[in-house]
């Protein structure tokens, strides 16, 4: 079945109301009314899911034909979209896990990862922009291998493409390259940013050990900072690192 439409949507006469689709839809956009369910065009993330899933037994549910800026929702939130800038599938970068493979937090820097819109309440694109300005106003560099690099209009003041500001997706990683001095200021920061964003956000720090593999968390964030310790084992990641410096 074909579809002209430029965004995910259900087919009304091949609907038979079964409602097994709007439970699977992460961000609610798909409503039953009248015995036939319909999605939420503004609240769709174009996650791919309810499509991917072929959980209708109808086949009523038609993946779209996306154009830009209503892309953007596919690229953060469609696992399975790749990011022409990035080249790498979703929303994050590959220093997000691990910072490993390619040495993005040198000695005497911390990364700090903002993750906006997950559980359940998805991010417009204009929240991201707020976290954006408030660290690229001080000077703090998000990496090009970031998605919303490219989108980024006026590096010094944090603005984004204007046209994507209602957009929304599932999730949104934002990265910032600090300091290690500039801790406090970060701490700071993110409570202003509590008080600014209109979803769900969480924070993830990035602090390399000593010379001795000792965790330095609380060292430069201060007592009050506790980590939840985890483990993830990538081997061979940092290869290319090993080979460059020897
Ligand atoms: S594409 Fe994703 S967000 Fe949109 S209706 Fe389907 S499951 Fe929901
Ligand atoms: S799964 Fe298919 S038939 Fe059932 S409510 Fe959704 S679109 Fe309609």
């Amino acid at each position: 079945m074909k579809t002209t439409k430029t965004h995910c949507s259900i087919d009304d006469a091949l609907c038979g109301g079964c409602a097994k689709c709007v439970s699977l839809c992460p961000v609610g956009a798909i409503r039953l009314d009248d015995g036939k369910a319909f999605i939420e065009v503004d609240e769709c993330a174009e996650c791919g899911v309810c499509t991917r899933s072929r959980i209708c037994p109808h086949g009523a549910i038609q993946g779209g034909k996306l154009e830009w800026p209503r892309m953007v929702r596919a690229m953060l939130s469609n696992p399975l979209a790749k990011f022409k800038s990035t080249q790498i599938y979703g929303r994050g970068t590959e220093e997000t896990k691990t910072n490993d493979s390619q040495d993005t937090y040198r000695e005497g820097e911390i990364g700090v990862i903002i993750e906006l819109g997950r559980p359940v309440l998805g991010t417009r694109m204009d929240d991201v922009e707020r976290v954006v300005k408030k660290f690229a106003t001080r000077g703090y560099r998000l990496p090009s291998s970031n998605p919303v690099h490219s989108w980024v209009v006026d590096p010094a003041v944090g603005s984004l493409k204007p046209e994507i500001l209602r957009e929304k997706a599932i999730s949104c990683l934002v990265e910032f390259i600090v300091p290690e001095a500039a801790a406090g200021e970060v701490l700071r920061l993110i409570r202003e940013l509590d008080q600014e964003i209109r979803t769900v956000f969480s924070v993830c720090v990035a602090v390399r050990a000593d010379k001795a593999g000792k965790p330095r968390l609380q060292e430069v964030f201060g007592p009050e900072i506790h980590s939840i310790p985890q483990v993830k084992v990538n081997l061979g990641m940092a290869r290319g690192i090993l080979e460059a410096s020897s």
